[in-house]
């Protein structure tokens, strides 16, 4: 049974669900927010209901956006005729930290897991074949596809999957991986950006 009055037990449960918060850091964030000024915690408030109501995904590459396309599709000094495929929006910024990579990027929103029923159909793998293989008559065609997936056992599966179906639906386009020297086992927003700028700078063709 909770002691606390039960608008403050919803945020201590409701914190409690955010990744890496335990029990004791929900209690201890809700209090920081009781105590913390009127402006600052519904600022809070409103920042969690402004990103849910306009932020949705790129038509082009499923980035987060705030419009129909998102930041990097509209930017024109980007390489539209090179591809990077990640899993997740967030694999975006350590491979922007970098500085190595100029081009765009196709995020598929997860990776094959047949044990957890995550199937090709699942993730935007289907988009990704359109994209290189039938763009849209107005698209600058695409030269390179960069497989940016984690170096986990499922990220390798999904780029080995993609490789496979790019050499069979577009065979004039270069596939390449990401070079070695990635921990493996890690998500790529873990790896430090001098290692993931050598393995984007280094990466290899796949044959
Ligand atoms: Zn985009």
């Amino acid at each position: 049974m909770s002691s606390f009055a039960p608008p403050v037990q919803r945020l201590i449960t409701e914190l409690g669900k955010l990744p890496g918060i335990g029990g004791r850091t929900a209690q201890r964030l809700a209090f920081h927010l009781l105590r913390a000024s009127e402006e600052d915690a519904l600022g809070l408030a409103e920042a969690i209901r402004e990103v849910k109501e306009r932020i949705g995904l790129c038509e082009v590459c499923f980035n987060l956006a705030d419009g129909p396309r998102c930041r990097i599709c509209t930017d024109e000094r980007r390489d539209a005729g090179l591809v990077c495929v990640i899993e997740e929006p967030s694999d975006i910024i350590p491979i922007e930290r970098t500085h190595e990579y100029q081009g765009r990027y196709h995020v598929l929103g997860g990776a094959l897991s047949p044990i957890d029923g995550i199937d090709p159909e699942d993730i935007k793998i289907a988009e990704l074949l359109t994209r290189v293989a039938n763009p849209a008559p107005d698209a600058v065609p695409i030269r390179e596809v960069v497989l940016a997936t984690n170096p986990t056992t499922t990220g390798e599966a999904t780029a080995l999957h993609i490789a496979e179906q790019l050499r069979e639906r577009a065979p004039s386009v270069t596939v390449t991986r990401l070079a070695s020297g990635l921990p493996v086992g890690a998500d790529l927003e873990y790896a430090d950006e001098l290692t993931l700028g050598r393995a984007m700078s280094g990466r290899r063709t796949l044959s």
